[in-house]
């Protein structure tokens, strides 16, 4: 509460230019980050969702679980009163207490990890940056320091599990296939209560009240989060775990189960499924040995965390990321190699795009402008902001490479990835599909959510810059 008075005091003239030229004096709006105020319509979009999401996921995996994927055939099959929602929800496995062993030993594994293994890989592998890393500087003005472990525990959990495939045998590699459904209960029992602590915590405890947000509305609240950084103790930062951990290092397993399955039922793994495995483990190793870089991106610099993160990090992630797999094993799809090829090829390029954006922007601003993009001295628009201690800030905005094609070409770049895992998949079924729609949604909406945010951070500053690169994703369209 008291963030916002400062921040609402703190709006003075600042003085910016465009790679050297001075620019008109601006008013600084001096505040970002999520709303302070609710409005009717974000407020039944934060209810619908809370109501909604867990019963999307459920729909997904029950429909392939019952209905052999098909998306269509439950809502048939009510429709004409052939079946009724309790006989749908008797039919779904219940919670177990094996998948609750397996699921708290599979956290657990991930906590211990995340807080004990030192991180090594940045010693001998060149250009990975690992070790402990400032993150950006938070609303109130703070700049956290997070310890960069990932990419070591995503090798050591994927190294055991071929360990055990292989050599061992403890647990058969479908073991999450197999409990697909009890495993999503105990999901949604974790993300509910890491979300509710979130909450609590926020109210009795919070780690930096400078960068609490209460918009006086308990629902959105809950939802949007208050505390911006939660930690436990000085390391256990919420975001940076459930954000990759467990979610984004299950991603591969949960892939390797379905693969495994493929074989078990088949005898054969398909070229869809190797596809959808090799192409979304390359997405999920550039997040870990990029993972650095992520400390700067929206869900680390900008989102609270609240059930948005929470929940989505323990249940929305896992279940409705890895469909495409799912779907697999009960459509065991063989492409032919010019489909085959053409996937690969969309999901190659796409993954150049939204690599090398990224990755222009991390250098263009780890090295303050002071690097080469596209063989060239990089273009960009200087800019200035305040935060909420009321101290005055700089910063730069790229307009070249990537950058000076569109806002969010990286966006672009993810996009045709995500619509390559699907197209992976043939063309069946709808229920493959809906992670391109989803992940259309969702970063259109970041989209307008972030130029929102930067708006009110760079004010006129950014209006030069829009002016300047003036698409959002697609040159000439949007
Ligand atoms: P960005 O990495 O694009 O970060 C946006 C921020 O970058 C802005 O808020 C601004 O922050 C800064 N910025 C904006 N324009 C410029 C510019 N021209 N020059 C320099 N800095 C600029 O967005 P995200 O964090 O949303 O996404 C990161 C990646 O993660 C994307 O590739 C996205 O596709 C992917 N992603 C994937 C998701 C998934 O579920 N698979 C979900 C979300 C993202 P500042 O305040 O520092 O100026």
């Amino acid at each position: 509460m008291n963030g916002a008075v400062a921040m609402e005091a703190t709006r003075r003239r600042t003085q910016a230019s465009t790679n050297g030229k001075t620019s008109e004096q601006s008013e600084q709006p001096a505040q970002w980050g999520r709303a302070w105020e609710v409005d009717w319509f974000s407020l039944i979009g934060v209810i619908g969702l809370l109501c909604f999401a867990p019963f999307i996921v459920f729909y997904f995996v029950m429909a392939c679980d019952q209905y052999q994927c098909s998306v269509s055939q439950p809502l048939f099959e009510l429709y004409q009163g052939e079946t009724t929602l309790l006989s749908i929800w008797a039919r779904a496995p219940s919670f177990t207490w094996t998948a609750a062993k397996i699921y708290a030993i599979w956290v657990a594994f991930q906590v211990f990890l995340y807080m004990c293994v030192p991180d090594f890989t940045h010693k001998f592998i060149p250009g990975y940056v690992g070790g402990v890393q400032d993150g950006a500087r938070t609303p109130a003005g703070l700049i956290n320091k997070y310890e960069i472990n990932g990419l070591q525990c995503w090798l050591i959990t994927h190294a055991l599990w071929f360990v055990n495939a292989h050599y061992f045998h403890w647990f058969s590699p479908t073991i999450i296939f197999d409990n697909w459904i009890p495993l999503m209960w105990c999901a949604n029992i974790l993300g509910y209560a890491v979300s509710t602590f979130a909450f609590i915590k926020a109210y009795f405890f919070p780690t930096n009240s400078e960068d609490c947000k209460f918009t006086g509305n308990i629902f959105y609240n809950y939802m949007m989060g208050i505390e911006f950084n939660p930690r436990i103790g000085k390391w256990f930062d919420f975001k940076l775990f459930f954000n990759g951990r467990p979610g984004i290092v299950a991603w591969t397993l949960i892939n390797l189960s379905y693969m495994a399955k493929q074989q078990e039922l088949y005898g054969q793994v398909t070229n869809s499924m190797i596809l959808v495995n090799v192409l979304q483990a390359i997405y999920v190793l550039d997040f870990f040995w990029n993972e650095a870089w992520y400390l700067k991106t929206i869900d680390i610099c900008h989102d609270h965390f609240g059930w948005y993160l929470g929940w989505g990090d323990c249940v929305w992630l896992p279940y409705l990321y890895t469909l495409q797999g799912l779907y697999l094993v009960y459509h065991p799809v063989q492409l032919s190699n010019a489909h085959a090829l053409a996937v690969l090829l969309l999901g190659l390029v796409g993954y150049y795009i939204f690599r090398s954006t990224n990755h222009q922007k991390d250098l263009f601003r780890r090295t303050e402008g002071a690097c080469s993009i596209w063989g060239r001295k990089p273009t960009y628009i200087e800019c200035s902001y305040r935060s909420a201690d009321g101290s005055n800030h700089r910063s730069k905005l790229l307009t070249s490479g990537f950058w000076g094609v569109a806002r969010h070409f990286n966006y672009t770049g993810d996009l045709m990835g995500s619509l390559a895992y699907c197209a992976a998949c043939g063309f069946g079924h709808i229920l493959p599909y809906f992670y391109i729609v989803y992940m259309t949604i969702l970063l259109v909406h970041r989209c307008v959510r972030d130029e929102h945010r930067c708006s009110s951070k760079y004010g006129k500053d950014w209006k030069r810059y829009t002016d300047t690169v003036p698409c959002r994703l697609i040159p000439g369209v949007f």
